[in-house]
């Protein structure tokens, strides 16, 4: 008996083994086993049982790690889409669909034992009235189900329409079809009302899936899943592979957001991956947003997908009232520098006064983004990656944002040895500290990465506000998003083009969602809200658009300008960097890279539309000491994009004896 094994590597082949006897029993494809590979001990993937192999000698595989299969169904073809759309080998597509560290213990034989009983949620908290618009959304998406195809619906709705609503009531719909529902989330720790809702109508149905788990949890999480013991499973991106069988629909919650972009390799997006098992299984995908990204809205637009609208809040709810605040006319006013404009200056005090809740916005964290010298004007940078370092006050250091480097401040200039250090661009920690001094009596408190390093730490700061322990909450993008504290009556936002700056075409997009969403905050509950924005681009598209909370205005300005510039989602980009220990050898193998693919791409017929960008130095071009150029390659699909890559790039994924990172439709 032989095994067919994969590996977690950028491997494209397989590799055989020969099946110890005490093994053979029981041994099946989908499980992981341990085999010899060198002079090292791998988990790979049974992915065949072939009744010969060319190879005489082969070596016995060790031990099988599973009890049972943990890829079956639809996702082996699923994992045969990820590995051939985003250039990954097939063992790194299934690395990526089951938990890492995931360890299944229960006596060989037992089975997952799927059994034909179906549970459904027992007694149904009592479901409230739905809007006319949510009543057309649901019914869209029970057609849908009821015709049991694959397909696709977008669901816009603004901030408070009660999305979630209609994504509960299309779940209880699919389980009453006997059939599974996943329910995928930006990221899971800053859901809590969204869990809550979902364990309130669907109880013991519902698994929560998240990398907060304990092994042993996880595996029993897991294995409640397989054995559809719950049917409901809602988690992060990676929940888009969870062992459910006879899936019937799979939500992506925000569907704009970022997170659902995996950095690591396989560097899918939920969105695609949840499309192709949809296609595989027969079943619904519901997008949802406030801000679709622009990609879907196209989809939408072309009648490629279906387009489900809630224009207005529950309850006839206003939307709130956003005011512009042009900061280059405070540049003019005398006194130090404030995050505070005299507008938000005074609404804050009114929100204090009256003992309501604000929460402002700035979108990086630290108490100030630059240390420079007074004398020579050096700025302070980390010494293994190309960007400046950032200072937190809480423990008076410079840190790296990228690599997390930290060194004290420094009393002069390392440099000149002369000069003071003069600190520059606020962070939250500084809106922190103004808060503190212009309203000594308020109860104010920070969201953002550093105060919620903590497990339980988001959890608590989100029960501080919702008890209303806290009056003010500061924080960066982490505070936008799912949270619906009904007695926030201010959002300000400090600075509202922290984005605009970086050199991304998506640029004018999120900014434009992350000011969609914060807006969305103010005013869900019976006193109305109201939202100050102060930039430095009052006139850009993004900004005005978002205070007039126009999504079609912006969409209009933004698809126009990727028409005229040919980039998604009228074309698909690959991303490729090539790393090195040296600036040099790290252009020397891009320049290298560039003109093989040009070659090839010529001598290919059918090639022609394939355009190459670069080398160019990356965004940031030195991370923890390695040099990085990209090239990025556009094309009409990705698929031929991939084609000319894989004849290109040397095994491994390297070239020149590089590391190459492949990034398929790159965020
Ligand atoms: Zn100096
Ligand atoms: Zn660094």
């Amino acid at each position: 008996m032989i095994a067919e094994v994969v590996f977690n590597l950028p491997l494209e082949r397989s590799f055989h083994y020969a099946v110890p006897e005490p093994l053979r029993a029981g041994l099946q494809r989908g499980m992981r086993v341990l085999v010899p590979f060198g002079r090292r001990e791998l988990m790979g993937w049974v992915v065949g049982l072939p009744a010969r192999s060319p190879i005489k000698e082969l070596k016995p595989l060790r031990r099988a790690v599973d009890p049972v299969p943990v890829i079956a169904d639809e996702r082996w073809v699923l994992a045969e889409w990820v590995s051939s759309y985003y250039y990954c080998s097939i063992g790194e597509a299934l690395a990526a669909m089951v938990p890492s560290g995931l360890r299944l213990k229960f006596a060989a034989g037992s089975g997952l034992g799927a059994g034909g009983n179906c549970p459904q949620p027992s007694a149904l908290s009592p479901e409230p009235t739905l809007t006319i618009h949510q009543q057309q959304g649901l019914r869209r998406i029970i057609e849908a189900l009821d015709a049991g195809r694959p397909a696709t619906l977008l669901v816009h709705g603004v901030s408070a329409s009660g999305k979630t609503e209609l994504y509960l009531q299309a779940i209880r719909h699919c389980l009453a079809q006997e059939r599974a529902a996943i329910c995928l989330v930006p990221e899971i720790a800053l859901t809590p009302q969204t869990i809550e809702r979902f364990r309130d109508r669907f109880g013991g149905l519902v698994a929560i899936w998240h990398s907060r788990l304990g092994a042993r949890q996880r595996a029993a999480e897991w294995l409640r899943m397989a054995r559809g013991e719950c049917r409901v499973v809602v988690g992060p991106r990676s929940a888009v592979f969870a062992p459910l069988q006879r899936v019937g629909l799979i939500i992506l919650d925000e569907e704009h957001e970022t997170t659902y972009k995996q950095e690591d390799v396989p560097r899918y997006h939920a969105r695609d991956v949840a499309q192709a098992r949809a296609r595989l299984a027969g079943a619904v995908v519901l997008l949802g947003s406030a801000t679709p990204s622009v990609e879907s809205f196209y989809q939408a637009a072309r009648g490629r997908i279906g387009l489900i609208t809630l224009p207005e809040r529950v309850e006839g709810r206003p939307l709130p009232r956003v005011d512009l605040v042009d900061l280059r006319e405070q540049w003019g006013a005398r006194g130090r520098a404030t995050p505070f404009s005299a507008v938000l200056r005074r609404a804050l005090e009114q929100v204090v006064e009256q003992g309501d809740q604000a929460m402002l916005l700035l979108n990086r964290r630290g108490f100030a983004r630059v240390a420079q010298c007074q004398g020579c004007g050096l700025t302070l940078r980390c010494d293994r990656c190309s960007v400046p370092l950032v200072y937190h006050a809480g423990r008076a250091e410079l840190v790296c944002h990228y690599c997390s480097r930290r060194e004290p401040l420094p009393a002069v200039c390392p440099a000149c040895r002369k000069g003071y250090l003069r600190l520059r661009g606020m962070g939250t920690e500084r809106v922190e500290s103004e808060l503190h001094r212009l309203f000594p009596v308020a109860r104010i408190a920070r969201m953002d990465l550093d105060t919620t390093r903590r497990r339980e730490s988001h959890r608590e700061l989100y029960e501080a506000v919702k008890t209303e322990q806290v009056g003010v909450l500061v924080g960066t993008q982490m505070i936008a998003k799912g949270l619906d504290f009904p007695q926030v009556t201010l959002v300000g936002v400090v600075s509202a083009a922290t984005a605009l700056n970086l050199p991304d075409f998506r640029a004018g997009e999120r900014t434009f969602d992350l000011l969609t969403q914060m807006a969305g905050r103010a005013g869900r509950g019976a006193r109305p809200g109201r939202v100050v924005i102060q930039t430095y681009c009052p006139g850009h598209y993004a900004i005005q658009a978002a205070a007039r909370h126009d999504y079609g205005g912006f969409y209009a300005e933004e698809i126009r300008m990727r028409r005229r510039v040919g980039l998604p989602p009228f074309t698909h980009l690959v991303e490729l960097t090539v790393k090195g220990t040296s600036r040099e050898r790290a252009q020397a193998a891009a320049d290298a890279l560039g003109a093989a693919l040009l070659v090839r791409q010529r001598s290919v017929a059918g090639r022609a539309g394939i355009t190459l960008l670069g080398p160019a130095p990356h965004r940031i071009p030195r991370l923890r000491k390695t040099h990085r150029v990209c090239l990025i390659l556009k094309g009409a699909s990705a698929a031929p994009l991939v084609a000319l890559l894989r004849r290109t790039l040397q095994p491994g994924r390297r070239f020149k004896g590089m590391p190459v990172v492949v990034d398929v439709d790159p965020l």
